[in-house]
């Protein structure tokens, strides 16, 4: 059964920082912090949509440091959510936080909640880049929360970006190779997105900051994707979500709603280009996944046209003996 995920964001409330990128209103594209009768009512509403699939899904506290908000407000929510899980028989609750305000107690504390999975927002593993993005924690915080949070056997979550402040594309790829040997069950990565009102904004403005092209960043999505595929943890997100809030304050960066589709476009357009760059132009069949032919043929059809253009006549069937992200030419 397919997981669900019934997202409850918690903005910026009781987080003492303020991270280059961060406007926590924009990001989650809510304004107030919900209370208890709100998480219930959401999950109520959710419950009656999800149906059977109810059994498999969790509440999700997003948008913010959940850890760090003021404790009572933090066992309000964490009450109506396990309220929510009695009433309506959801698997559990995730939650995401920084890495600094992770320790044994607040686990054991979670844990008697049904919180099952944490995800940190590490962001990058260079402390250099973490510094000028003022995140206030260390890549050494991210290693001790980690083992802290598989020791107490929770699934655990890992955030990073791409396009901070004084990174680079080999820094992401550092940072990714950092997190994988880290073994998380999960990865989001997210894409810098300048927003009105940050530190990154005013760097931009003053001509200080450079966020990557969209090019480069999907180029860096689709190595992304790949690699983590290879170390077998699963990218459950890539690219903010939309949000009506987020479209208005953004500045400048990387925002596409469809941007894992480009980065999934991308690879195939590297696998088309070993397969037919040498291949001699006319009528070629290629076989693809099911449901993938969209990402095959790319936005506008940009992976195929530079080999119509030179005289292929391309097909795309779906082949449910093709595996994910491979191509074959009949
Ligand atoms: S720690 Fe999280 S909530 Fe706090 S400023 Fe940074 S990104 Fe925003």
């Amino acid at each position: 059964m397919r997981h669900a995920n019934v997202p409850i964001f918690v903005p910026h409330i009781g987080c003492p920082h303020a991270c280059s990128f961060c406007n926590q209103r924009s990001i989650s594209g809510v304004q107030a912090a919900p209370d208890a009768a709100e998480v219930l009512a959401t999950c109520r509403r959710a419950a009656g949509m999800l149906g059977e699939r109810v059994s498999g899904a969790q509440i999700a506290f997003f948008g913010g440091s959940f850890t760090a908000i003021d404790r009572a407000y933090m066992l309000e929510l964490l009450t109506a959510a396990r309220e929510a899980m009695q009433a309506y028989g959801f698997a559990g609750v995730r939650v995401s936080t920084r890495p600094d305000c992770i320790d044994p107690e607040i686990l054991e504390l979670l844990a008697g909640f049904g919180v099952q999975a944490i995800e940190l927002g590490v962001q990058s593993l260079d402390d250099r880049v973490l510094a000028a993005n003022r995140r206030g924690h260390s890549a050494s915080d991210v290693r001790r929360a980690a083992r802290f949070i598989r020791e107490a056997g929770f699934e655990l979550g890992m955030q990073m970006m791409v396009g901070l402040y004084q990174d680079n594309r080999e820094g992401v790829l550092r940072t990714a190779r950092g997190i994988a040997d880290m073994q998380p069950q999960t990865v989001r990565i997210y894409p810098i997105v300048v927003i009105k009102g940050t530190q990154l904004a005013a760097l931009y403005e003053r001509g200080l900051y450079t966020p990557p092209t969209m090019d480069e960043a999907v180029a860096l999505g689709a190595d992304l994707l790949a690699f983590f595929e290879g170390r077998s943890v699963r990218v459950i997100r890539l690219g903010l979500h939309a949000s009506e809030t987020l479209e208005a304050d953004r500045v400048a960066g990387i925002y596409h709603p469809a941007f894992r589709e480009l980065c999934e476009g991308e690879r195939y357009r590297r696998v088309l280009d070993g397969l037919l760059a040498a291949h001699p132009p006319g009528g070629v069949t290629l076989l693809v996944p099911p449901g993938h032919a969209s990402k095959v043929t790319g936005q506008g059809r940009c992976n195929l046209l530079p080999y119509e253009k030179r005289g292929f006549r391309l097909k795309v069937c779906a082949d449910a003996s093709v595996p994910p992200f491979s191509v074959r030419v009949v």
